[in-house]
């Protein structure tokens, strides 16, 4: 094949002109990016050598190399990864196939600090080189492809690529990096070292770099320099973070982890790492992120769990792994028991995958209940006069619950109705708005606390927002006995609610449905009253649903307004006028 020209696709070039332009603060993460491209391409050369041993040709190493060269001002990252055919090249480097990318576009500003975040998130991968470079050239070859059948891509990073036949002896990838002239700090082995331990220790692969040593000038006067020695040495630690004690890891590799994994720039709001034996053995690495993706609820398929068989990576959108509900959580399970060929369909039905996910929803729950348990340490004085102390680690927790709830709570209410084995342990998880807090800080549990004597059931409202709910003329003869209501205006309280009946033997009773009957709330003469209103104003009623017969079901006399004339209730039992505006809103 000789030189082809091709444009990249309209999605690439946008993601390009974004990337030159709005991420250049924070240069530094394409060497993560480009490393962690080519321990994927480790990963997947494995993978397919279970099969087929022959891949590996006469190079069984897996490894990844950093070299530079200060005149050419080069950088340039090597695997020995299952490499890219030249239609590989083309599609790969050309074309963006990641989900969500549609929803990532339609979510450009044009402002250059929310763009920039939401990149971020999105993660640029390759393209990310074209911060540093203003041309970068990709050698190829695919694993069992001739020597011949290499491909070289070539590209200034603006419309379009080049593509051409070349012969490589080696198999893998490699990246040359030309390297703008306001980005040479990166031809410096010091500061390649640095780089390398603070973003890609974890990766389980050694990553290689050329040893130098100093050596004086030969002539009189002139400075010595560093020179390279033809010796290789590993810079990074090279063991898979989850595979080491945890005693061993500090704080910040965790967190450097969880961003390697997720693209997220934040620090995570929690994490567990467990070795688990027993039916099954595996070791979870589980997080909770602090910030909600973009596409949390528009994209189909979640990737947040990556599956490990003995540090041989599997798969990535391990849906088998995590319930939709808590398709938030981003992590690593490695497995000990799981053959190596395991497919999705097998992942499905397998029974040690089963116990992995019923472990891992435990881990998640209990990270949530201990973040709810230790958000708020009032200071608290003893009847003796002893004041608790709030350990250093339960005080960083602080605040944590409210902000994962402010972006995840609508997602983990979908468990009520997605996962009946751990409905009272997510029931607890949950926190509304109330006639008594316009935050949505109360728990079912604290609801119950408050409750007044007498009282039979917890009563909540459901409205699209928080001033429909408040301003409900439902409300009127609770807020008149000072009866606690819970507002609920996300849009699946109505259906995640239909799941809940109860809470610890309490039922939940909607004050918009039915006859509320307040029972013993109300006292002798309020019932007297009430019935005997009822009576009075039987002809009336009967006018009224003779007149509504084709609107309304039946008109009844009601205790439960205070001043307004009239409400609209539905029956027991029968969805809520809101419920029926969502699910005619999502076509049914
Ligand atoms: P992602 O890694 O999220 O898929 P990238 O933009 O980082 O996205 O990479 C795009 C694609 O290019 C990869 O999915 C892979 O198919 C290919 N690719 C990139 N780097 C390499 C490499 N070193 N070896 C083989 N394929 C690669
Ligand atoms: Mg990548």
């Amino acid at each position: 094949m000789s030189k082809h020209t091709h444009s990249f696709q309209a999605e690439v070039a946008q993601l390009l002109h974004l990337v030159t332009h709005s991420l250049y603060s924070n240069p530094e993460i394409f060497l993560r990016e480009l490393i962690s491209n080519a321990s994927d391409a480790c990963d997947k050369l494995r993978f397919e050598a279970l099969n087929d041993s022959s891949l590996y040709g006469d190079q069984p190493n897996l490894e990844v190399r950093l070299a530079f060269d200060k005149e050419a001002k080069t950088l340039t990252i090597t695997d020995t990864g299952i490499g890219m055919s030249a239609q590989e090249a083309i599609d790969h480097l050309g074309t963006i196939a990641k989900s969500g990318t549609k929803a990532f576009m339609e979510q450009l500003s044009g402002d250059q600090k929310s763009d920039a975040q939401l990149i971020g998130q999105f993660g640029v991968g390759f393209y990310s080189g074209f911060i540093v470079a203003d041309k970068i050239t990709v050698e190829s070859r695919r694993a069992g492809l001739p020597e011949t059948e290499g491909v070289r891509w070539t590209s200034s990073g603006t419309g379009d690529f080049e593509v051409e036949t070349i012969t490589r002896p080696q198999r893998g990838t490699s990246i040359i990096l030309h390297l703008r002239d306001d980005q040479l700090e990166f031809l410096n082995a010091w500061k390649l070292k640095s780089l390398v331990s603070k973003y890609s220790d974890h990766i389980s692969l050694p990553i290689l770099m050329e040893k130098e040593e100093w050596k004086d000038s030969d002539k009189e006067g002139e400075p010595g320099a560093m020179v390279k020695t033809g010796e290789w040495e590993t810079v990074n630690k090279a063991s898979a973070l989850w595979t080491r004690a945890k005693k061993d890891i500090t704080a910040e590799q965790y967190q450097e982890f969880y961003k390697s994994i997720s693209h997220d720039h934040e620090d995570p709001l929690a994490w567990a790492h467990n070795r688990v034996e027993g039916n099954s053995e595996y070791t979870q690495l589980l997080y909770i992120p602090a910030k909600a993706p973009f596409d949390l609820y528009t994209r189909d398929k979640h990737a947040g769990i990556k599956l490990y068989v003995k540090r041989v990576f599997i798969m990535d959108d391990a849906e088998a792994l995590m319930p939709q509900y808590l398709r938030f959580v981003k992590g690593v399970i490695d497995s000990a028991d799981l053959p190596l060929n395991v497919s999705r369909e097998l992942l499905q039905e397998s029974r040690d995958v089963r116990l992995i996910r019923d472990g891992s929803v435990k881990r998640v729950l209990s990270m949530l209940e201990d973040l709810a348990k230790h958000d708020k340490h009032e200071a608290s004085t003893d009847a003796d006069g002893v004041t608790d102390v709030v350990s250093e680690e339960d005080k960083a927790k602080e605040g944590k619950y409210t902000r994962f709830y402010a972006e995840f709570g609508p997602v983990l209410k979908e468990g009520l109705g997605e996962d009946f084995a751990n409905r009272e342990r997510i029931a607890k998880l949950l926190r509304f708005a109330s006639t008594s807090s316009d935050a949505p800080t109360v728990g079912f549990a604290d609801y119950k606390a408050r409750m007044k004597e007498g009282q039979e059931a917890i009563y909540y409202i459901t409205a699209d927002t928080l001033a429909a709910a408040k301003n409900s003329p439902q409300l009127e003869v609770f807020k008149k006995k000072g009866i606690e209501v819970l507002l609920m205006t996300d849009r699946v309280d109505e259906w995640a609610l239909n799941y809940l009946h109860d809470f610890d033997g309490t039922p939940l009773q909607s004050v918009a449905k039915g006859a509320v009957d307040l029972g013993k709330l109300q006292d002798e003469e309020e019932k007297k009253a009430a019935e005997e209103a009822a009576e009075a104003f039987k002809p009336l009623l009967t006018k009224l649903k003779e007149a509504l017969k084709d609107k309304a079901e039946d008109v009844r006399v009601t205790s439960r307004l205070v001043d307004s004339p009239a409400c609209l209730v539905v029956q027991e039992g029968d969805m809520s006028s809101q419920l029926a505006r969502m699910l005619k809103q999502a076509g049914q």
